[in-house]
């Protein structure tokens, strides 16, 4: 793996694509053992497009799958601390339990507001997985069933990760070069 320029940034290899692999591999074993036969799976976009793909393939639960889509980033390397609304689910959420399948919880801002919003609809309740996370940037303790990776406070594209949106499609996950 090389480095990669996207716009103006350099980024370096970061996490292979056996590695992302064997993380989806082991979060998919686990989720699949989620007893609830009506679960409402919600892929939060564009982030985890690629993850959400790949781990949900894998998990052979007829479960409902829904899409909604958020901005936070604006296209920058700093989250603007707004949750953008953009599209919600269509799918019949009051009573349900939801799983949110998210790219990377950074703040934990975004899953605070998506928490606000799926109680507002009605659920019951409301997991989270992420294949990234950055516990040092926590501001709130908003809960994370599913965790893929605990990775450092750096900025990070690929595997549907963007830098003011090129970069999505890498298959491994590169961090800004510093
Ligand atoms: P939070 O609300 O937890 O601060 O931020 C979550 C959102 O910010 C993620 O869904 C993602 O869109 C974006 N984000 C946070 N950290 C990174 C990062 O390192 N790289 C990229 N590309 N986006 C990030």
């Amino acid at each position: 793996m090389a480095s990669i320029q996207l716009h103006d940034k350099v980024f370096k290899p970061y996490i292979d694509r056996r590695e992302v692999e064997a993380i989806i591999e082991k979060m998919a074993y686990d989720i699949a053992q989620i007893d609830d036969e009506d679960l409402l799976v919600v892929i939060v976009l564009n982030g985890s497009m690629f993850f959400a793909t790949d781990l949900l393939r894998r998990i052979e639960r007829p479960w409902e799958i829904d899409t909604m889509r958020l901005s936070s980033y604006h296209g920058g390397l700093q989250s603007s601390g707004q949750v953008e609304f953009i599209l919600d689910v269509k799918a019949e959420v009051n009573g349900r339990n939801v799983l949110l399948i998210e790219d990377i919880v950074d703040t934990g801002r975004t899953l605070a507001f998506l928490h606000e919003h799926f109680k507002g609809l009605g659920a019951q309740e409301i997991m989270t997985a992420t294949l990234l996370h950055k516990p040092s940037q926590r501001i709130n303790d908003m809960p994370i069933e599913y965790i893929g990776k605990d990775i450092d406070d750096a900025f990070v594209v690929g595997f549907g990760l963007d830098y003011r949106e090129l970069g999505r499609n890498l298959p491994e996950i590169y961090v800004l070069e510093s």
